[in-house]
């Protein structure tokens, strides 16, 4: 293997680093453009890489329905509005 094939050509283990960093946006380009390429002629890589973002996906869907901070701290006000209230009504 050259030097250039070695610094653009990475194998699979290279491969499913970028793949985590990039799923972080931790990659830098040239990370990026390694592991577009390795996932172009290495189907095992691209099984994984597919599988990945489709978890990355849900688990963002995910955060999306499980409650935000900032809901709960609204519901928290409103609980505490309407024990203030009850006490106060008595
Ligand atoms: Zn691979």
């Amino acid at each position: 293997m050259s030097k250039n094939r070695k610094l653009f050509f990475i194998d699979c283990s290279e491969a499913a680093e970028c793949c985590d960093k990039s799923q972080y946006d931790e990659a830098n380009f040239l990370e990026k453009a390694k592991l577009m390429l390795h996932l172009a002629f290495c189907k095992t890589c691209k099984k994984f890489s597919d599988r990945n973002s489709r978890l990355t996906h849900l688990m963002k869907e995910a955060r999306l329905e499980t409650c935000p901070e900032e809901k709960k701290k609204q519901w928290r006000e409103e609980i505490k509005k309407e024990y203030a209230e009850e006490r106060t009504s008595r």
